[in-house]
């Protein structure tokens, strides 16, 4: 058998008493309690009527069952089909649709609201689940009889989960993965990372997304090792628990929140062994100030819904701040030219493309979009913009839908952010390109400032320092002032956003 389920149970440490995960609230789950709920969990499934394919989808707020109802889907064969927390009902109903499936997880305290739509599309049983032990899940579980249905075979291309990405450059798209894409991707992580069941993984991130389902746990899974698991980042959490962990993986935005605590330093990391970073990029300037900070290079890494893990800093040898590195192990990963198939010399910018058994099946009932995203020779079209040097490293120039093409000329928002972000003055900056009747597109600056240092970055001292280091082409027409930029969960940048608010301005 393929079943990812298979491979993660014999990966079990032999001493099933060892914990799993544990809660600074004091609760502890051992593997072999796992190991049963999992197991009970499947049954109560099965007694619904769900069979091996069918999906499950889940919008609960993250805990030690959710973690469980995963595990149960997988052991199963069913694919787990997790929602972002965040989504309103006119999303949920939208997913639900789309997805069709047989049972449907909510928060106890949505039902009434939810319930209604997922009758309406057909889904035969919804159920709850809260954070405490709660809802009407647990009950019938509780209340399952008879054996516990064995593990279900399961082959390499069978669906594991359905991801709907993050929806930064349009509607969320479901991705289908495999058994195989999850366990090859977890395996390379285990190995790369060097994970081991002494381990103790910090574990803030949500797990409605890849970084924090795939990434966070497997490594966990595979490796016997143990986690420490929090409902979300709360900074003080996290900085009274670091002390405890071997390794944490982050969002930017994790990274930042450490520094602004002048309290964070070399005490909370003396215990650390790795530190990662994904989602969106890190910049530079958080990579230096981490270091200094800490001691720690963190290991920034790059990977997607649709494909897991695909690059990352090596774990020996050199970390290098605003670069996502060289391909795991078993995956391939080329910059391409106009053409979209011919390989790019070093250092030149173009399209990144990833093969290799981490790569998703498809999108969920869009044939027309997986082709699209695929080539002729079968690698899959990240929709990312980047280079490889001459070590092999691979940067992130941005994303295809991001590049402003001005007066004919391309235009890279991350090389226009970085200059601005280097004046005293600039916290973080964001730009994007919007319609212009004569240059096509033309890009406008979003600058979030230090209020200690804001005089220092006027309009006029941009510009100023704009022209003096950029060709005219690439400078914004207009520097916007905000307090933040508009963020989803997972730290990505909604560009998308502010293009829509400002796409009139001179049209
Ligand atoms: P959608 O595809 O719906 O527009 P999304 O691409 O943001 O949304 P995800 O699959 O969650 O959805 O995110 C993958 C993207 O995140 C990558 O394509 C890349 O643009 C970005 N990303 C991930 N890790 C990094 C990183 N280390 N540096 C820069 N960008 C990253
Ligand atoms: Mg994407």
């Amino acid at each position: 058998t393929h079943s990812l389920y298979a491979l993660i149970r014999s990966r079990f440490p032999a001493d099933l008493s060892q914990p799993l995960l544990s809660t600074p609230d004091g609760r502890s789950l051992a593997y072999g309690e796992a190991e049963q709920l999992a197991g009970a969990y499947a049954r109560s499934f099965a007694a619904l009527g769900a069979v091996k394919g069918d999906r499950v989808a889940v919008q609960v707020d993250k805990s030690p069952e959710a973690l469980m109802v995963y595990l149960a889907c997988l052991r199963a064969g069913l694919v787990f089909l997790p929602m972002n927390t965040a989504y309103r009902p006119d999303e949920v109903d939208y997913l639900l649709g789309n997805a069709e499936p047989a049972i449907f997880l909510c928060r106890p305290q949505d039902e009434a609201t939810l319930k209604p739509l997922a009758d309406r599309h057909g889904v035969g049983h919804t159920l709850t689940l809260g954070t405490a032990g709660d809802g009407s899940l647990p009950v019938l579980v509780a209340a399952g009889e008879g054996p516990v249905p064995p593990v279900v075979a399961c082959d390499a291309d069978d669906l594991a989960a359905m991801l709907y990405t993050s929806g930064t450059t349009g509607k969320p798209k479901g991705a289908m993965l495999t058994h195989r894409n999850l366990a090859s991707n977890g395996v390379a992580l285990v190995e790369s990372w060097r994970f081991t069941s002494t381990d103790v993984l910090l574990h803030a991130l949500p797990i409605f997304h890849a970084h924090g389902l795939f990434v966070a746990c497997h490594c966990v899974l595979l490796s016997g090792a143990r986690m420490i698991w929090l409902e979300k980042f709360d900074l003080a959490e996290v900085l009274a628990v670091l002390p405890q962990a071997t390794t944490f993986m982050g969002v930017p935005t994790f990274y930042t929140r450490l520094l602004g605590s002048p309290a964070f330093g070399r005490d909370h990391a003396a215990h650390m062994r790795l530190f990662t970073s994904g989602s969106a990029p890190l910049l530079a300037e958080t990579h230096r100030q981490f270091t200094d900070r800490t001691g720690h290079a963190i290991l920034e890494r790059y990977g997607m819904t649709e494909t897991g893990m695909n690059t990352g800093n090596p774990y020996d040898g050199e970390r290098r701040p605003g670069s996502v590195g060289m391909p795991f192990p078993g995956i391939s990963v080329r910059v391409v030219g106009e053409d979209g198939v011919t390989a790019l010399p070093v250092g030149s910018v173009g399209d990144i493309q990833v093969q290799g058994p981490n790569v998703m099946l498809g999108y969920w009932r869009m044939p027309e979009k997986t082709r699209e995203e695929f080539t002729v020779d079968g690698w899959f079209k990240t929709g990312d913009v980047g280079l490889i040097d001459a070590d092999g490293y691979l940067d992130i120039v941005g994303r295809a839908k991001d590049l402003i093409i001005s007066g004919g000329y391309n235009v890279y928002p991350k090389e226009i952010e970085g200059v601005i972000d280097d004046l005293p003055g600039v916290a973080e900056s964001a730009v994007v390109g919007i319609p212009h009747p004569d240059f096509g597109e033309v890009g406008l600056a979003f600058v979030c400032r230090d209020p200690a240092t804001a005089a220092e970055a006027s309009e006029d001292a941009i510009m100023a320092h704009l022209k003096e280091h950029l060709a005219n082409y690439k400078v914004p027409k207009k520097v916007f002032f905000v307090d933040s930029l508009p963020r989803n969960t997972m730290g990505k940048v909604q560009k998308a956003l502010l293009r829509e608010q400002h796409k009139g301005m001179f049209t």
